[in-house]
């Protein structure tokens, strides 16, 4: 509706023209103006190549992560384009000579529709339209008795959960496709949402996906990464119970909850399918499981897509 600015500009000029055309001690700025009208399209035509915008995937629904790839013509430029989507800017990392790439998470709490992806670089900016279409999650009903709550987390594991979900490392560590963390099937997707006691849960989601592994499986890095978390029942896991935190780099972690042992220590780099621990069912567990949650940007996604797709 909205989108194409210039035929009203056009026929703004126009009609100057026409009104100041009859006034003949008006003819030079009629001039000038149709001057400027020829040249404008001219000197923007040129630029608008130099700055390529992929977006992939050009049609998303809640719970994808958006990719933006940005080629610059420029072998000079010396500042990272900036990428913004509706209010929020997200981090730009070089990801080989003169292309960047920002990625855009997309969660059931936000309101589908259409809103503007704004890159800026090399002096340029553009703005792409970018529709995000709803999605059906199941809903779970929930019944608790009087008194008993469903958040019991200590104020420890909830800063340093936030602190590892808010890293940003410029370096990637991952490379292809994510493989599945633990051989079980997957017993809750990506997305459920909640009613506690016929109350819906405005904040709840499901943040991740749950593996229905047997109690003592193997459960692997999805993808390399750094060992950035490692936090305990007895330090204080109340909820998350033993857990480990992996940064992929770039803004992309993996969070495995409610492990029965732990194999490795913050600091460790891991490989691809490399032992991390084993299933357990510590925390605000009900039986032996793993939940694994993907994080970009600071924002929970459907790691679905990241098994099925590689994201450069
Ligand atoms: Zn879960």
């Amino acid at each position: 509706m909205n989108t194409d600015v210039n035929p009203i500009n056009n026929q703004k000029n126009k009609f100057n023209f026409d009104v100041r055309g009859v006034k003949k001690n008006h003819l030079l700025p009629i001039n000038f103006l149709i001057g400027l009208c020829a040249t404008l399209p001219v000197t923007l035509g040129l630029p608008v190549e130099a700055l390529q915008v992929e977006v992939n995937p050009k049609n998303p629904r809640l719970g994808d992560t958006v990719s933006v790839v940005i080629n610059l013509d420029n072998p000079d430029n010396i500042n990272n384009p900036s990428v913004s989507f509706g209010e929020k800017t997200y981090p730009v990392f070089e990801i080989a000579p003169n292309k960047y790439r920002a990625f855009i998470p997309t969660t059931p709490l936000e309101k589908p529709g259409a809103r503007k992806i704004r890159v800026s670089g090399d002096g340029q900016v553009k703005e792409l339209p970018l529709a995000v279409a709803t999605r059906k999650f199941p809903v779970q009903r929930i019944t608790l008795r009087p008194g008993k709550s469903a958040d019991g987390a200590t104020q420890y594991e909830l800063n340093r959960a936030a602190a590892f979900k808010a890293i940003q490392t410029p370096q990637k560590y991952w490379n292809g496709k994510f493989l599945r963390p633990n051989n079980g099937r997957i017993s809750t997707i990506y997305g459920v949402r909640r009613y506690y006691n016929g109350k819906f849960a405005n904040g709840y989601f499901h943040r991740g996906l749950d593996y229905a592994g047997a109690a003592g499986s193997r459960v692997v890095a999805p993808a390399a990464g750094k060992v950035a978390l490692v936090g305990t029942v007895a330090q204080g896991f109340r909820v998350h119970g033993n857990t480990v935190g992996i940064d992929h780099g770039q803004g992309v972690v993996s969070i495995f909850l409610h492990l029965s042992r732990i194999n490795v220590k913050e600091g460790d780099f891991v490989k691809a399918g490399q032992l991390i621990g084993t299933v357990g069912s510590t925390g605000a567990s009900t039986g032996p499981h793993l939940h694994w949650g993907l994080y970009v940007n600071g924002q929970s996604i459907d790691p679905m897509t990241w098994k099925s797709k590689t994201f450069e």
